[in-house]
């Protein structure tokens, strides 16, 4: 059978044998074995040999050649890294450099930044997107997934951290899941002292100008009626408010706002759950995804 060129094509083929050996109900990944397991199966003249955390200040993780006199390739994540979510989805984006990008490694080594989008090399950076899309598919695969959340549903943070379990993933990963099928109008806003460091909408909310371009232009402050600026007017931020009109954007709708403090990684992240307009609303020619950031979690 002929192997996957693509990150989607990989990830499908390894949740087809997953599927197989381990049955549905089998997450979360356990990427390590894996990708030992793989690469033995797939490239036996160079399997994957290590994996493992490594002290690599700056950077979130690493695919490198073994030395010369060796066989062999090893993935890494940063040893800074605590959380268990990170490090599987850091191992699963490393898998997909060695399935797809390691021929093209220069001398061998790909070194992955937190936010892929800080490369200015459009080819690096294309690599980065495809082995997010490679690691995002291979933990959380999208048929699985919409039967945790349906596309048409009105979803919680709760259900959010369900999802993260299931799947080990961090909650900021499931919701990136969920937004790249929702038909719902709805918008991630992650942000850090006060000002959006990124953000991200889901289609129907592009499609309907509700985002927000964080990339080349002066910080946003994020408003002062927000949920995420004034947490102690609301019981339980997780569970989250009706803001007044006009909050995050300049329309007249009515945007439910839900708030989790990330305090491990000094950011908050506010779901904003936007009403949703009918069809005639909707614009043919949505603005491109360019402007915003996306972040490898
Ligand atoms: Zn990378």
């Amino acid at each position: 059978m002929e192997l996957p060129n693509t990150p989607n094509g990989w990830a499908v083929r390894l949740t087809k044998i997953l599927n197989h050996l381990e049955g549905e109900n089998r997450f979360p990944v356990d990427v390590p074995s894996l990708a030992r397991n793989v690469s033995a199966q797939f490239f036996p003249e160079e399997p994957i040999t290590l994996v493992k955390g490594r002290d690599i200040p700056g950077f979130e993780g690493m695919l490198s050649r073994a030395p010369v006199g060796k066989t062999g390739w090893g993935i890494f994540y940063n040893s800074g890294i605590t959380s268990e979510g990170r490090i599987r989805f850091t191992l699963a984006h490393e898998l997909g450099h060695y399935l797809l990008h390691r021929n093209s490694a220069t001398e061998g080594i790909i070194v992955c930044d937190k936010k892929s989008v800080t490369f200015s090399d459009p080819e690096h950076k294309n690599k980065e997107r495809e082995a997010d899309q490679f690691a995002t598919n291979l933990l959380m695969p999208l048929d699985d997934f919409r039967r945790q959340i349906n596309a048409r549903d009105c979803p919680t943070i709760e259900h959010f951290s369900m999802c993260a379990d299931r799947y080990g993933v961090s909650l900021i990963a499931a919701i990136i899941r969920w937004l790249e099928y929702t038909e719902r109008r709805a918008v991630m806003v992650v942000s850090v002292d006060g000002f959006i460091d990124w953000a991200k909408s889901s289609r129907p909310a592009l499609q309907t100008r509700a985002f927000f371009k964080t990339v080349n232009r002066d910080p946003i402050e994020i408003p002062s009626a927000s949920l995420a600026a004034n947490q102690k007017v609301c019981d339980d931020p997780r569970q989250g408010m009706r803001l007044p009109k006009g909050t995050w954007f300049p329309s007249e709708e009515n945007i439910h706002e839900m708030v989790v403090d990330a305090d491990q990684y000094d950011f908050t992240i506010s779901l904003l759950l936007l009403s949703n307009f009918s069809a005639a609303n909707i614009e043919d020619d949505p603005d491109d995804e360019a402007g915003q950031t996306p972040m490898a979690f």
